[in-house]
C-alpha cells in the first residue's frame, strides 16, 4: 500500500467516500494550459459587471483594519440586513459564503443514523454536506422538466429525517418551485424536519410565482432561508452569505460556527453592497437581456434550453457534452460540465455581458460543426 492509500485509510468512512466539489475552471488555469489570452469564463455564475462598486470601496477601506479580528458577531452587517429584510437581527446567521451556512446546518442537525432529502439535479453541495456529517441522503427523482418534485421529496421523509434541501431556483437547472407549491409542502412536513430553502439567486429571480420565503418564517418556525452576496452583488471572492431562521435555529448554528468565519473586508463590502441599488438594478437588467440573447442564440443552433430564473442556463446538446466542453476550452470559452449531476449531454452556461454571450455563441457554433 502506498502512503496515499495508507493515510487515506485513516479517515472516517464518510470522508473517504467523499468526492470533492468540482469548481468552474479558473481563467488562469486555462491560460497556463493553452497559452490563450482572451478567455471568457461563464462557468461559476459570477456577475459580469464585477463587484458592487460601493462594496469594493468599503472593502478597500476596511483593509486598513486587516490586523484586527473581524467582529465575530457581525453586528453591523446583521443590523443592516435585518432592516433591509425586515426580520429581527437574532434570526440572522452569517457565513463564509452561503455554502458555509449550508454546512453549519448539516453539522447542527445531522449525525450518523439521521437523514436528509434533496432532489435529483439539486445543487451538489447538499450531498457533500450530508455525507461529511456521516448522515444518509435520499435523492427524490426530479420532474420531467428537471424541477424539484416536492411530492416525491415528501414521500422520502422518515422519522429519522432532519433536513430537506430545496434550491429555489435550483442550480444547475434554473428551475424553481412556486409559492403555492412550496407553502403546501411546508404545511405538511412533519415536525422533526427542518426545511432549508436555498435562495442564492433570489435577487435575479423575476417571476410572479416565485415566493419570498422570508415572509413565512413566523408561520413555519422550522424553515431556514439562505442567501448570498456571491451572485447578484458580485462578491463571490470575498465569501459572505447568510441564513434567516427562527432565532432558536440561529442560536444552534452559531454554536457550530467558527468564531470569525467572515473576514473584515467581506463584512464591510456586504454591508455597503446592500445600499448599491443602482448596481443591483443594472445587474438584473443585464441578466434579463443576456438571458434572452443566450436562449435565442442557443435555440437558433437547434439545441434545447431549460427555462431559468437564475443567471445561468442549462443547455441540452443531445450529444455527449464532454467533447463540446473541451472544444469550447480550446476556443477560450469556459462553461460548466454537469455530468456529475447525471446530465452528461448538458452544459451550464452563466449569463455574461452581451460581448461574452456573443463569444460563447460564436464558439459554440464553431465547435458543433466539429464534434
Ligand atoms: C452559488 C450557490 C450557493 C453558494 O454560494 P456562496 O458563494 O457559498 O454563497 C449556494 N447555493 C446555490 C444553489 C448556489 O448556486
Amino acid at each position: 500500500m502506498d502512503m496515499h492509500e495508507q493515510i487515506g485509510g485513516l479517515a472516517n468512512t464518510s470522508v473517504r467516500q467523499l468526492s470533492p466539489y468540482q469548481p468552474g475552471k479558473p481563467i488562469e488555469e486555462l491560460q497556463r494550459e493553452l497559452g490563450l489570452h482572451e478567455i471568457v469564463k461563464l462557468a461559476s455564475n459570477e456577475n459580469p459587471l464585477g463587484p458592487s462598486p460601493l462594496g469594493l470601496e468599503a472593502a478597500q477601506h476596511a483593509l486598513r483594519e486587516a490586523h484586527r479580528y473581524p467582529d465575530g458577531n457581525g453586528f453591523g452587517l446583521k443590523r443592516r440586513l435585518a432592516a433591509h429584510l425586515d426580520v429581527p437581527a437574532e434570526s440572522i446567521t452569517l457565513g463564509n459564503g452561503s455554502n458555509d451556512v449550508l454546512e453549519l446546518v448539516a453539522r447542527a442537525f445531522l449525525a450518523p443514523g439521521l437523514e436528509a432529502v434533496y432532489s435529483q439535479y439539486a445543487f451538489a453541495v447538499y450531498p457533500l454536506a450530508v455525507q461529511a456529517a456521516a448522515a444518509q441522503g435520499w435523492v427524490a427523482a426530479a420532474r420531467p422538466d428537471y424541477g424539484h418534485d416536492l411530492e416525491a421529496m415528501l414521500a422520502l421523509i422518515t422519522p429519522n429525517t432532519r433536513l430537506v434541501f430545496i434550491a429555489n431556483p435550483n442550480n444547475p437547472t434554473g428551475t424553481f418551485v412556486s409559492g403555492p407549491e412550496l407553502r403546501a409542502f411546508l404545511s405538511v412536513v412533519p415536525e422533526q424536519v427542518i426545511v432549508v430553502v436555498d435562495e442564492a439567486y433570489f435577487e435575479y429571480a423575476q417571476s410572479d410565482a416565485y415566493p419570498d420565503c422570508l415572509r413565512w418564517l413566523e408561520s413555519f418556525p422550522r424553515l431556514i432561508v439562505t442567501r448570498t452576496f456571491s451572485k447578484a452583488y458580485g462578491l463571490a471572492g470575498l465569501r459572505v452569505g447568510y441564513a434567516v431562521s427562527h432565532p432558536a435555529i440561529a442560536d444552534l448554528l452559531n454554536r457550530v460556527r467558527q468564531p470569525f468565519n467572515v473576514g473584515v473586508p467581506a463584512l464591510a463590502a456586504a454591508q455597503a453592497a446592500l445600499d448599491d441599488r443602482e448596481f443591483l438594478d443594472r445587474s438584473r437588467a443585464l441578466n434579463r437581456a443576456g438571458m434572452v440573447q443566450l436562449t435565442e442564440g442557443i435555440q437558433a443552433l437547434g439545441l434545447d434550453t431549460v427555462p431559468s430564473i437564475g443567471n445561468f442556463l442549462l443547455v441540452g446538446l443531445r450529444r455527449p457534452a464532454a467533447a463540446v466542453y473541451e472544444a469550447l476550452l480550446r476556443q477560450g470559452v469556459i462553461v460548466r460540465p454537469v455530468a456529475n449531476y447525471g446530465l452528461a449531454e448538458h452544459l451550464r452556461v452563466t449569463v455574461g455581458s452581451a460581448g461574452e454571450n456573443q463569444r460563447f455563441l460564436a464558439a459554440l457554433r464553431t465547435v458543433l460543426t466539429d464534434v
